[in-house]
């Protein structure tokens, strides 16, 4: 695999789309019960996080596979001199990772989160797209879950029992990457992914951005404009902190590297 770069604080790996969904179908198939690696997709959202939040950095430095997620991190990647192939959402890496499974490995998942009833509607979606893929599981924890020591534990024999090759984790962010970090040496499944809202796409309960948007960078404002009230107040953060990181890594870089 080839080396991690360094941006704006965090490391990320330089894949495609194609090179993670070999990655997690290789930790899939094994069987020498190494425990449970994890996949983050940082964005713009996670890098104005990560800068103060020490626990989220911590879940980060034991990821597995970091892709970044977010067309303005790729384009600072590539103004810092430091440039990623391309965007890797979450939301694209599952359906290409299901799509691979079905041709040539089939895969057990197990979906946790979203709101009760959307993981199922979302099994149900993926059994009749993708026959190779099999859900073993589903479940929606409670509200505050993440606190209940007791709560924990029954989650993570739920996944004991269902004994997936992966976990699809769809907590929101940072919740699911600290869920994540703080079980996955007792989490029973070759990996997990942390992937946000993808349960819900793949459900039909949520639209993603039609793909001429994605193409522009501007999916976020697909989702502002789904979410208004939720996502205003952190967007108007994120606009003002992240140019001012990026213009900072920027002003750092030795004279003659500045593009
Ligand atoms: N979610 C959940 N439990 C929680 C908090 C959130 O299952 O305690 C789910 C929520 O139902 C939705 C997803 O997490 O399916 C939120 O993902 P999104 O990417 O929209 O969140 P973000 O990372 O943008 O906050």
């Amino acid at each position: 695999m080839s080396a991690r770069i360094e941006l704006l604080g965090l490391t990320i790996d330089p894949l495609n789309l194609e090179q993670a969904v070999h990655q997690v179908l290789s930790w899939a198939a094994r069987e020498d019960g190494a425990g449970c690696r994890y996949v983050v997709t940082p964005n713009v959202d996670h890098v104005v996080l990560l800068q103060q939040n020490a626990a989220l950095r911590a879940a980060y430095e034991t990821a597995g596979l970091i892709l970044a997620d977010g067309a303005p991190v790729i384009w600072a990647s590539r103004l810092l001199g430091t440039p990623l192939p391309e965007r890797v959402a979450g939301s694209d890496l599952v359906p290409a990772l299901f799509e691979a499974a079905d041709a040539k490995q089939p895969v057990s998942v197990f979906l946790l989160g979203a709101a009760p009833g959307v993981g199922d509607k979302a099994a149900l979606a993926i059994q009749r797209r993708w026959p190779g893929v099999r859900v073993v599981g589903t479940y929606s924890p409670p509200l505050g879950f993440e606190r209940d020591e007791a709560e924990n534990r029954a989650i993570l024999a739920r996944v004991e029992a269902a004994q997936p090759d992966i976990l699809v984790v769809g907590l929101g962010a940072p919740k699911q990457e600290l869920w994540v970090h703080q079980h996955h040496r007792q989490i029973r499944a070759k990996a997990a992914l942390c992937v946000g809202a993808t349960i819900d796409f793949l459900a039909g309960e949520k639209s993603r951005a039609p793909a001429w948007m994605r193409e522009l960078g501007l999916e976020w404002l697909h989702r502002l404009a789904s979410e208004p009230r939720r996502l205003a107040a952190r967007y108007a953060r994120d606009a003002w902190v992240f140019p001012q990181l990026v213009a900072r890594a920027w002003w750092h870089l030795p004279r003659a590297a500045r593009t």
